[in-house]
């Protein structure tokens, strides 16, 4: 099965389990294409809206679930927003612009205004708090305290540098690959959250699965060693014990 293809079936899979009655909507950012699958009956599943800029892949994707619903549409566009919701996006930018100029853990997120994937990207409730957190410039927590290594009231950009940090800090890099060199505000894991996949499917795709699991043992340990008081005994699940995704249907 080719890899296209492949990765449609597992977006079937996800629209049982995940979203029983509104189905799933999955982007393909190779292709540009979107498909929205529905579950229909208790083991199928049908696509009944897709679109994108790549007609053979969206007629391959048909073929392999079917084309039969009323509903269904292909199209090459996204039809044209209405002057509202332009209003709506464009007020929303600026706000978003002016906030960067005040705010600097805005400053350090996306250049572009969206959903930032780190809320619903797979990860285990306290990962998930403590990339919130990180985003937030919550952790290290305030007022600062100092860092296991001895650094005295250790800010978050002593986290790039922290000797006891860095075998998980460059095993992450390595995964992830070159950084460009970036403003001082800007630390390597905003940097690697900014460059994350908008999407379930694309985490669990090519070298994502090895930099998110990384991302989260960087983030515990950064926890850990800006919490010197706190004792951390328990180890958590491994990362990508919240990364598995059921295997595909067989067709
Ligand atoms: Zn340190």
């Amino acid at each position: 099965m080719g890899k296209f293809l492949s990765h449609l079936v597992h977006l079937a899979h996800l629209a049982h389990p995940k979203f029983p009655n509104k189905g799933f909507i999955g982007t393909f950012g190779t292709f540009g294409t979107k498909v929205l699958i529905k579950k229909e009956k208790e083991s199928k599943k049908k696509i009944v809206r897709a679109e994108g800029q790549n007609l053979l892949k969206l007629s391959r994707l048909l073929q392999v679930f079917g084309s039969a619903t009323k509903n269904q549409e292909i199209s090459e566009q996204q039809p044209p927003k209405d002057s509202l919701s332009t209003t709506i996006d464009q007020k929303r930018d600026e706000e978003y612009n002016r906030r960067k100029s005040t705010r600097k853990s805005i400053r350090c997120l996306r250049a572009k205004r969206i959903i930032d994937p780190i809320f619903y990207l797979p990860a285990f409730s306290r990962d998930k708090h403590r990339i919130i957190k990180w985003r937030m410039h919550w952790l290290p927590s305030y007022p600062l305290k100092n860092c296991r290594c001895g650094l005295p009231a250790a800010k978050r950009e002593h986290y790039s540098i922290c000797p006891i940090l860095q075998p998980l800090l460059n095993k992450l890099l390595t995964v992830f690959g070159t950084i460009p060199s970036t403003s001082d505000e800007l630390q390597p894991l905003d940097f690697i959250m900014n460059h994350l996949p908008r999407s379930e499917v694309g985490v669990t795709l090519e070298r994502w699965p090895e930099v998110w699991s990384a991302l989260i043992r960087v983030l515990r340990e950064i926890d850990r060693l800006s919490h010197p008081d706190v004792a951390f005994d328990e180890a958590g699940p491994d990362p990508e014990d919240a990364l598995d995704i059921a295997p595909p249907p067989h067709i």
